[in-house]
């Protein structure tokens, strides 16, 4: 890094910590947004269910024999934790509405410890949910996408997964997901909004792929995602989220 930018970026560290000075949003130790005996208190969902008809109970968030049959954009979602745990909703708000991007990490370890309870395979490539230009601009990371490199690296110690934020961009500026109140809505609104990068192909073509975002309402966006994935011809479309968020 040059000395510019790494002046920039303590004084950035700074400006954050004196506005915010870090203690445990559950437990308010200090030195630390989530403390270890927090992050471990918190638990991981028992039971997973279809993301398409969200009526059957499937392993581990995988679509249903009746859905299966569909074709649906995506194979499967798997949902880590709940968002009505006060933990993970303030971890959530301060990650992407307070740029606490230092709660990566321990948000990170939840998807590495639901990957393991629920024993999903490895995927081949890690794809964030993208985040539009403008919004990018506006919160200067994309959460998605630090969960999805955070997990690329750590999910299998030493053998780093793949992961790319160019095989998928948003292309349509849609108000936030959260305000629209109605599925139909959400669908309207997502139509088209995303787009593949046809140039890699060849690199996701019968591969296993992840995508990683860090809540999902309805599953619309991922649904959106997906279907626009599949014209880069994966094996399989697998989701991973930390909570619905309702
Ligand atoms: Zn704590
Ligand atoms: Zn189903």
């Amino acid at each position: 890094m040059t000395k510019i930018l790494k002046f920039l970026k303590n004084l950035e560290t700074a400006t954050l910590d004196t506005l915010l000075p870090k203690h445990c949003l559950s437990c308010d130790q200090e030195g630390t947004f989530l403390c270890q005996n927090c992050l471990k208190k918190i638990k991981l969902n028992s039971f997973q269910i279809c993301p398409i008809c969200q009526k059957f109970l499937t392993e581990f968030g995988e679509t249903c024999r009746y859905c299966k049959i569909l074709k649906p954009p995506i194979d499967s979602l798997t949902i880590a934790t709940n968002y009505k745990d006060p933990i993970i909703s303030k971890s959530i708000h301060l990650f992407k509405y307070k740029f606490v991007t230092e709660l990566t990490d321990p948000l990170t370890k939840i998807l590495i410890k639901t990957y393991q309870k629920n024993k999903l395979l490895i995927p081949d490539f890690i794809i964030p949910v993208p985040l539009h230009p403008l919004r990018l601009r506006w919160r200067g990371f994309n959460q998605a996408e630090l969960l999805a490199k955070n997990l690329a690296k750590n999910l299998l110690p030493g053998f780093p997964i793949k992961v790319d934020n160019r095989v998928l961009t948003r292309i349509k500026f849609t108000s936030t997901q959260v305000k629209l109140k109605n599925a139909k809505n959400r669908q309207q609104n997502l139509k088209k909004a995303f787009q593949v990068n046809l140039k890699f192909l060849e690199k996701i073509k019968n591969k296993r792929i992840l995508l990683v975002d860090d809540v999902s309402t309805t599953g619309s966006t991922l649904m959106e995602c997906g279907k626009e994935l599949r014209k880069l011809k994966p094996k399989s479309i697998h989701c991973l989220v930390i909570a619905k968020q309702k």
